[in-house]
Formats: structure tokens, C-alpha cells, sequence
């Protein structure tokens, strides 16, 4: 359980931030049948700032209830791309209307610098766009066998889809699956993270300006272990789609399982940055420093390992500590913050006994403890340690906070070694000049994504996804069409079938 500190100073509040928010159930705002709520704390100053209404199996029941009914009865899934398109666009330009909005209530939610949140918010405008012509461009194939038959593929959407996501960058995560299963025409359940409930209490308000019928989307808040198991148990349930952690994507892949649930998982990372001493230094450093620290560090596909080739280490590692040191570290809403408050202090926590365990593994360099002028919230100097051993907790573990690993490798295949030597395969970045090199290496290393000169920078029509712990499927593109969607063969016989009489000497 959280334990609430007191405040010694109260933070501005965005003008209208509600106290209580509901589920949003076949086009009403309700409470749990039941009257349950959970605390909300917003994490400058931890304080509890709303409750919201805390999802239990019955109420799971309507949420699904209401999502079946509007996929077997309502509009939603045979009404023409173009037209779903159309409905996909309107919310776009609803997202993009209220950014700053978005931005802002995102923000005192999650302690994500206001900045980067804006920039999440255009992505989930972005990915409402990208699905919209997606959905109208789909083509499917069809297969003639001359004179006797012809074989094509009638796409279907799959049904009700069970969405459930995490507290890191809510809102954009959110739009990353209900673009795509609302494009497919699949009607779904929301269920947000239970750290972080506020911004996708908008969805409902954007949803209903773009005139999705009721019914196609619902959100249902709530915990993880009650909400959440509730809907991937559901039986009219038709998919998950879950981002967060790997051990809850275990548990989760064991209750699908019984069903035998199609699921996609995006889950934990421990990316490397593998630097090679004939990179661009000032680039690599310029991205290994945003690749970790942006969005609090708390990013599936931070960099949170760099690897830097023996002949550049002092100088890369002496570079990256100064700049460490200089990022701006405060508050959320102050747009020269680059790094906000962690997200609540149970994670806050977490991170901490992190840096302890990398304090007793690796030569701490830079940060390491809360920064002297924020005496309270979940802040944290960005945080680096040195040459850090494969063996090291903090090398093998995702810490999801601003904390990164430096360790140093003499040879390419050393590189690939240290690289691949985590349970995990998310992302990886490949800092090189020589060509060759830049895709031996890029595709030597087991992940899902591999950026070469770069840091995140996503084209959204390609795979997204991860390997080993990281995750299981890929959406982006046409895969996530393909993951909310069957594809059902049809025949036809185009003349008289020859079949071998059964039954008749
Ligand atoms: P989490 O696994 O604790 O929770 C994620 C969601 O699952 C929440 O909504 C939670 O309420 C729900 N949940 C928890 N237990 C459940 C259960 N038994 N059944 C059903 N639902 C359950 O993850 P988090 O701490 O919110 O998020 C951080 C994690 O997410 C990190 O590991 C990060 O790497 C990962 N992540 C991955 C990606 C990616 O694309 N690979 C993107 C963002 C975050």
C-alpha cells in the first residue's frame, strides 16, 4: 500500500482537474457496481488528488457486456473503411486540438516534463491518422486456380478487444492500441494503469466528439490484479493487447492461455547502445543521453546499457558525466525541465534500491541521490554508473527510472556478446561510421528493434515489438491490422468439382 507524505507545499493544480473519475461503460460515466475507489497521488508532491473508481469482475461484466453488444448489434464493425476512417481522423483532430490540455494533465499525472508530454500527445494524434489511411489503403489477397477456383481472404475483425496498459507515457500507449483495434473494427475495453488513470479519462469526451457509436469503446479503471485479471479471463474476450512489465505479461500469458486468447506483448527492455570508437561522438552522446534520461528514463526502449569501445571510454564517459550532471532536473511543468518526477513512490522507491545495488556493483559517476534543491517528490539526479559488469544486477535488470550502465568492450564480437547477454531483446542502438560493421552488428543483436546512428526515432509502418522477455508478436503497421482482424480463406469452385464418390459400390 502507498503510504501518503504530507506535503510541505501545495503545487499548482490544472485549472478543472476532476476529483473522482468512472468507468466509461456503453456511453455513460458510472461507478464500480460495488462503490470501490483507489487513490490517486500525483507525484510531486505525492499527495492524493482524485480517487477513481476501482473495476471489479462485475463490472468487467458490463464493460465486456456492452463491447460484445456493440460488436454483434451495432455499426461499428461492417461499416465501410472510409467511413471508420473518417470517425479515426475526427478523434485525431480532437487529440490535436487539446495537446495542451492532454499535455498538461498528463504531466501532473505521471511527472513527465511537459515538453516531451506535448510531444506524446501529437503522437497520439499521429497514430489515429497513421491507422486511418492504413484501414482505407488495406488490400487482401486473392488466388485463382484457372477455370476451377477462386480463393480470397475475407478480413474480419477479431471482436472485443481487452487493451491493458502501463503508467509510462499513458495516453500514447493507450492511442497505440485503440487506433488500430478501432480501425480493424473491433470494439473494446480500456484499462488503464492504476498509477496513472487521468489522461485516458479523456478518451470517453474524444470518442463521443468524433461520434464513435457507443458501445465501440470502454473503459473500465481499476487494479491490475482485480480489473485487469478480470478482463483477460473474460471469455467474450477475444484478445489482449498488453504492454508492461514481463512478469505480469507471464501471468497474463498463463490466464490466456486456458482460453487459448490470441495475445500481444509488449513488455520489459534492457536495451544496449553499443558505441564504436569511430562513431560520431557528439551525436552518440547527444542520443545515448536523450535514448536514457527522456521521459524520466521510465521507457520500454531506453538505452539504459551503453557499451563503448575501449579506445573512446575515458573521454565518452567523461563527456556523458558532464552532461548528466547539467540536465535540468524539476518540475514537471516547467517546460526547461528535462527530467520530471518519477511516477509514484513505490516506483520511486524501486529505482532507489537500484542505485544502491549499482553502488555495491559499479563506480557510481554521476548523480545517485535526490537532488539537493527538490527536498520532496520523486525526484532523482540523473544517475550514471561505470564500468559495469555483465554479471551486475544493474546491467541484467530493467530499472525504468533515470539510471544508465556504462561498460567497456575491446572487440566487435565482444559488443555483440555483452549485448545479447541480457534475458531481455526490446531495442538496440549501433553507433559506427563503417557501414559494414553498422548492419553486422545491428543484425547480430537479439532484439526486436535495432536503431543504427540513432536513437528512437519510429516510422510507424514498421514491426514494433520485442524478442526474448521483451515481448511476444509485433504490431506496427499492417501487423497490428493483422492482429485485430481474422483472415478467413474463402473458395469457390468456379465449375463442377471432381470428388471421389463415397459410398455408392
Ligand atoms: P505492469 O505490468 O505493472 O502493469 C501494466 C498494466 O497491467 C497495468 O494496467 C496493470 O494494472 C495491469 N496488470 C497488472 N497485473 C495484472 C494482471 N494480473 N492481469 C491483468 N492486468 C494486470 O507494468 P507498469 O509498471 O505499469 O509498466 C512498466 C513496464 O511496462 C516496464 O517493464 C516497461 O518496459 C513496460 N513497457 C513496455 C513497452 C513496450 O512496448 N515493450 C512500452 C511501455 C512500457
Amino acid at each position: 500500500m502507498t503510504t501518503v507524505e504530507q506535503p510541505t507545499a501545495v503545487r499548482a493544480r490544472p485549472q478543472g482537474l476532476p476529483t473522482h473519475i468512472r468507468h466509461y461503460i456503453g456511453g455513460e460515466h458510472v461507478d464500480s457496481i460495488g462503490g470501490q475507489t483507489f487513490e490517486v497521488l500525483e507525484p510531486v508532491t505525492n499527495t492524493v488528488y482524485m480517487t477513481a473508481a476501482a473495476g471489479q469482475a462485475v463490472d468487467v461484466e458490463r464493460a465486456v457486456a456492452a463491447a460484445r453488444n456493440a460488436f454483434d448489434h451495432g455499426p461499428w464493425p461492417t461499416m465501410k473503411a472510409r467511413a471508420r476512417a473518417a470517425v479515426l481522423n475526427r478523434i485525431a483532430d480532437a487529440v490535436e486540438a487539446m495537446d495542451r490540455r492532454l499535455a498538461e494533465l498528463e504531466t501532473f499525472d505521471t511527472g513527465l516534463p511537459i515538453t516531451q508530454a506535448l510531444g506524446q500527445a501529437q503522437r497520439a494524434a499521429e497514430n489515429f491518422r497513421f491507422f486511418a489511411d492504413l484501414i482505407v489503403a488495406q488490400r487482401d489477397e486473392a488466388y485463382k486456380v484457372p477455370g476451377s477456383q477462386l480463393n480470397y481472404v475475407n478480413r474480419k475483425p477479431v471482436g472485443v478487444a481487452g487493451l491493458i496498459t502501463p503508467w509510462n507515457t499513458p495516453f500514447m500507449l493507450s492511442s497505440w492500441k485503440l487506433a488500430p483495434a478501432l480501425a480493424a473494427g473491433c470494439t473494446v475495453v480500456l484499462k488503464p494503469a492504476e498509477f496513472t488513470p487521468l489522461s485516458a479519462s479523456l478518451w470517453a469526451q474524444i470518442f463521443e466528439e468524433a461520434s464513435l457509436p457507443q458501445g465501440v469503446f470502454n473503459l473500465v479503471g481499476g487494479i491490475g490484479e482485480e480489473a485487469g485479471d478480470a478482463l483477460v479471463k473474460h471469455p467474450d474476450v477475444n484478445l489482449i493487447s498488453f504492454t508492461g512489465e514481463s512478469a505480469t505479461g507471464q501471468v497474463i500469458f498463463r490466464n490466456c492461455a486456458t482460453q487459448l486468447k490470441g495475445m500481444s506483448m509488449e513488455l520489459g527492455g534492457k536495451s544496449p547502445a553499443v558505441v564504436f570508437a569511430d562513431a560520431d561522438l557528439e551525436a552518440a552522446l547527444d542520443s545515448t543521453l536523450f535514448g536514457v534520461f527522456s521521459l524520466n528514463g521510465e521507457r520500454c526502449t531506453a538505452g539504459s546499457r551503453i557499451l563503448v569501445q575501449r579506445g573512446i571510454y575515458e573521454e565518452f564517459l567523461a563527456r556523458y558525466v558532464e552532461r548528466a550532471e547539467k540536465i535540468r532536473v524539476g518540475d514537471p511543468a516547467d517546460s526547461a525541465t528535462e527530467v520530471g518526477a518519477l511516477v509514484h513512490p513505490e516506483h520511486y522507491a524501486k529505482v532507489l534500491d537500484y542505485v544502491e545495488i549499482g553502488k555495491a556493483e559499479a563506480r557510481l559517476v554521476a548523480g545517485g541521490s535526490r537532488p539537493a534543491d527538490l527536498p520532496e517528490g520523486n525526484y532523482l539526479r540523473p544517475t550514471v554508473f561505470a564500468d559495469v559488469p555483465r554479471t551486475a544486477r544493474i546491467f541484467q535488470e530493467e530499472i525504468f527510472g533515470p539510471v544508465v550502465g556504462i561498460t567497456p568492450f575491446d572487440t566487435e564480437e565482444e559488443a555483440i556478446d555483452l549485448a545479447n547477454d541480457v534475458m531481455y531483446g526490446l531495442a538496440a542502438y549501433v553507433w559506427t561510421n563503417d557501414l559494414r560493421r553498422a548492419h553486422r552488428v545491428a543484425q547480430s543483436i537479439e532484439s526486436g528493434m535495432v536503431w543504427i546512428n540513432s536513437h528512437n526515432v519510429r516510422d510507424l509502418r514498421t514491426p514494433f515489438g520485442g524478442v526474448k522477455a521483451s515481448g511476444l508478436g509485433n504490431e506496427g503497421g499492417y501487423r497490428s491490422i493483422d492482429f485485430y482482424t481474422e483472415q478467413q480463406a474463402v473458395h469457390v469452385a468456379l465449375g463442377d468439382v471432381h470428388t471421389a464418390r463415397f459410398g455408392t459400390s
